[in-house]
């Protein structure tokens, strides 16, 4: 059984005075509620408030990372951030390849490969996002476009990694739209990405790695699509800045992990 794991994208929203708010009500929410030890939960706020964040939850639960990372370890880099530097300031995770970082900054498989290797080797666990746009679903694409995502991702990660690594299939259609994958249309894909693991590593490797959902997860949606059986936890991005919105979601990975 995959212990599910909520993941909350808080993109560039929320300032200190929200994020500490927020960081707070669910470090509050896990300790007062002793079945939530069978969830993991993660917050990935932005960089420049990660170091208060983290020494604001110290010794909670809570998974604290980042949203982004530099393919380069140091030097004249103007504007980015090390994977030394967020792990400097106590993150523990990585959010990479995310559909927002591939369309906007116009990120590769080649760039995000690099910087998956990176975050691993400088300590950092990974959320690896794969996803389709909506014209290459209805060319028939959608599993090229995850295959050819996920390999490149994963170019350099060993077997022995990949209990650091979780995925999120986040389809790019349903990220921030309102749109959400049915059910079915989710599982689909996961299913094809578990067999995908399994061709590229080993069974084993395949039933253990954690694949998020992430497209419009939101409290009347999340039961039905954690109830699926490769759906392993939620990546929400709008639904997690707010504990009215966000802790009914991470009740329903609690449902889904009895
Ligand atoms: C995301 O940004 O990863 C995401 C899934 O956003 P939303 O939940 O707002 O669609």
């Amino acid at each position: 059984m995959r212990r599910p794991y909520l993941a909350g994208n808080w993109k560039m929203n929320l300032d200190r005075r929200a994020a500490r708010e927020l960081a707070g009500a669910l470090g509050e929410y896990l300790e007062a509620n002793p079945a939530s030890k069978d969830i993991d939960v993660g917050v990935f706020p932005a960089s420049v408030y990660l170091d208060e964040i983290v020494r604001t939850m110290g010794g909670s639960r809570l998974i604290v990372g980042a949203q982004n990372c530099c393919d380069e370890e140091a030097g004249a880099y103007t504007g980015e951030v090390s994977v030394a530097m967020l792990r400097d300031v106590g993150a523990s995770s990585v959010i990479l390849g995310h559909s927002e970082r591939r369309h906007l900054y116009g990120e590769a498989d080649e760039l995000i490969g690099r910087k998956v290797s990176l975050a691993l080797l400088g300590g950092l666990d990974v959320i690896l996002c794969v996803g389709e746009t909506q014209e290459e679903r209805e060319g028939g694409a959608t599993e090229g476009v995850v295959a050819t995502q996920l390999r490149g991702g994963l170019e350099a990660v060993s077997a022995s990694d990949m209990d650091r690594i979780t995925i999120a299939y986040e389809p790019v259609w349903a990220i921030g739209t309102g749109l959400t994958a049915s059910p079915d249309q989710a599982q689909a894909v996961h299913a094809y990405l578990r067999g995908l693991l399994s061709s590229l590593y080993t069974d084993e490797v395949a039933d253990s790695v954690r694949i998020q959902y992430g497209g419009s997860v939101k409290p009347s949606n999340a039961v039905e699509l954690l109830s699926m059986a490769d759906i392993d936890g939620a990546l929400v991005g709008g639904a997690a800045l707010t504990p009215e919105n966000f802790i009914p979601i991470l009740e329903a990975g609690l449902a889904a992990a009895v």
